[in-house]
């Protein structure tokens, strides 16, 4: 897969109500190669704002980029984020797309008040990470995102993202 320039800007609208109080709401505009490629523009309201957050805003971004994602979270069944919300009217894959799988999986021990989150992505049927969860105490513990486990795909199929556009704690790491 070639190699694009990705460019997110992030957007937040706010509105302000004397019943409800503040609500924000968070969007981005992507940008693909130099051009302007999909505005999801948030909107802020009392209730039903209209937003996305950086998984969904990710997941468009590997639509853009002709990968076809599925997200598994604990429990849940697959979903496939690679053309956001159906209000979102984004143009379909083509079905013969590439298909990755993010499978997240989480462990914890109440009684030590110890968690830890995972992810295993396929590309295919080939692993392209595996972060298991594991155990080591509670501030040891591994917890790796779902916003993560997107921007590592992303990368591995080519996304070049331009500074700015992934925050440290998309890829995990500590805020400086
Ligand atoms: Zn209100």
């Amino acid at each position: 897969m070639k190699d694009r320039q990705i460019d997110i800007e992030w957007l937040t609208d706010e509105h302000e109500c004397d019943t409800c109080g503040w609500s924000t709401a968070e969007g981005a505009k992507i940008t693909i190669d130099g051009k302007p490629a999909i505005c999801l523009e948030p909107s802020a309201y009392c209730f039903g704002s209209d937003q996305w957050d950086a998984d969904q805003v990710l997941g468009i971004v590997l639509g853009e980029m002709g990968i076809r994602t599925l997200l598994t979270e604990p429990g849940c069944d697959p979903e496939d984020i690679s053309r956001g919300r159906p209000s979102d009217k984004l143009a379909p894959l083509d079905q013969h797309a590439p298909v990755a799988r993010i499978e997240m999986s989480a462990i914890w021990d109440e009684t030590r008040d110890d968690f830890s989150q995972g992810y295993r992505t396929f590309l295919g049927n080939e692993v392209i990470f595996d972060h298991p969860p594991a155990l080591r105490g509670s501030d040891k513990s591994p917890y790796h995102s779902s916003t993560e486990a997107l921007v590592a795909l992303a990368e591995h199929c080519g996304a070049r993202f331009t500074p700015g556009s992934i925050e440290a704690w998309m890829r995990g790491q500590k805020e400086a």
